[in-house]
């Protein structure tokens, strides 16, 4: 199972390790230390220790792990990380970051024209960004 960390603009990052979700609880210079995200609401004492590549878990769980949900996170983070890099329409990016997506994940995925959304929504920020930069727009993308 893959580790990733999810940052988002409007929320605390999250840690996404062996299929649990943790939200950040304190760092310093060196470590981050890490909470269930299930702590308020099923009083999980779970915690995990991250510095740098390096993630421990340093308290059990009181649950079962949940990779389904760690896949798409892990879906929407690269399709994310695509839409800020590729030239490709919103589409075409939408569409590969479904592939090799298990069947129970596709399921919790956004929908497609969400994820679409989305994707048209960076591509519409980085262009406005570079014409700030360049003064030129030298193509309009085709959605
Ligand atoms: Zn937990």
């Amino acid at each position: 199972m893959t580790t990733i960390i999810v940052n988002s603009q409007r929320k605390a990052p999250k840690l996404h390790h062996e299929g649990f979700i943790y939200n950040r609880c304190r760092a310093d210079g060196f470590k981050t230390t890490w909470r269930c995200e299930k702590y308020n609401f099923e009083k999980c004492r779970g915690r995990a220790i991250s510095s740098g590549e390096v993630v421990i878990m340093a308290a059990n769980h009181n649950h079962g792990p949940s990779p389904i949900l760690s896949e798409v996170a892990r879906v929407s983070q690269a399709l994310k990380a695509s839409a800020s890099t590729s030239t490709e329409t919103a589409r075409t990016l939408a569409l590969r970051s479904m592939e090799g997506v298990s069947e129970p994940a596709l399921v919790l995925m956004p929908k497609m024209e969400s994820l679409q959304k989305a994707v048209a929504a960076s591509v519409v920020i980085r262009s406005w960004r570079s014409l700030k930069v360049e003064q030129t727009l030298t193509y309009q993308k085709p959605f």
